[in-house]
């Protein structure tokens, strides 16, 4: 069994073929799917689910807290699942592609500024637009690469986490 799977069976959400069919792709994908690329991936397996089968499952799985929804501005909403550890993203603005990290020194800076405002830090969401730098790039993700698995699309720089917001320590 999937986590994926295990999050449903713990949400007490009733599996019908379509749903398993609909986990099992999002389980496999290691990136961030949006709909439409959930849909082709899982008409693959069965032509006959369509795109609003597709919506109302996610929008389903997300109000029973299995997946995230992320929303990067350019009218593609990506689903995650929910419960992993806490990062952030970035997206690559030349193909959409979305890379995933943890930086520690951000919720530090984020600290000391809500600390400067009167506030202690309670969380934070940060989201990176960026675009590949190929004169440095090459080390930095042949770095991220080796920490994950290899993805099943040999294209794909996706990185497979989730999304939710980070929380500070000691809250
Ligand atoms: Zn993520």
């Amino acid at each position: 069994m999937t986590s994926l799977e295990r999050l449903c069976q713990e949400r007490g959400l009733s599996m019908s073929r379509q749903r398993r069919l609909i986990i099992r792709v999002l389980s496999e994908a290691r990136t961030h799917l949006s709909a439409a690329d959930l849909h082709q991936r899982v008409t693959e397996l069965d032509p006959d689910i369509s795109l609003a089968t597709i919506y109302r499952t996610l929008t389903i799985f997300e109000e029973e807290g299995v997946l995230k929804r992320l929303d990067f501005g350019d009218r593609k909403m990506r689903y995650e699942q929910a419960d992993k550890e806490p990062h952030d993203h970035l997206l690559d603005t030349t193909d959409g592609s979305v890379v995933e990290f943890q930086a520690p020194e951000v919720a530090a800076l984020l600290a000391t500024i809500a600390a400067r405002l009167g506030y202690r830090l309670d969380g934070y969401r940060l989201d990176v637009f960026a675009s590949p730098d190929d004169s440095r790039a090459e080390s930095a993700r042949a770095c991220v690469t080796a920490v994950q698995p290899p993805a099943k699309r040999p294209r794909s720089r996706h990185h497979h986490h989730d999304g939710r917001e980070h929380s500070a320590p000691g809250r």
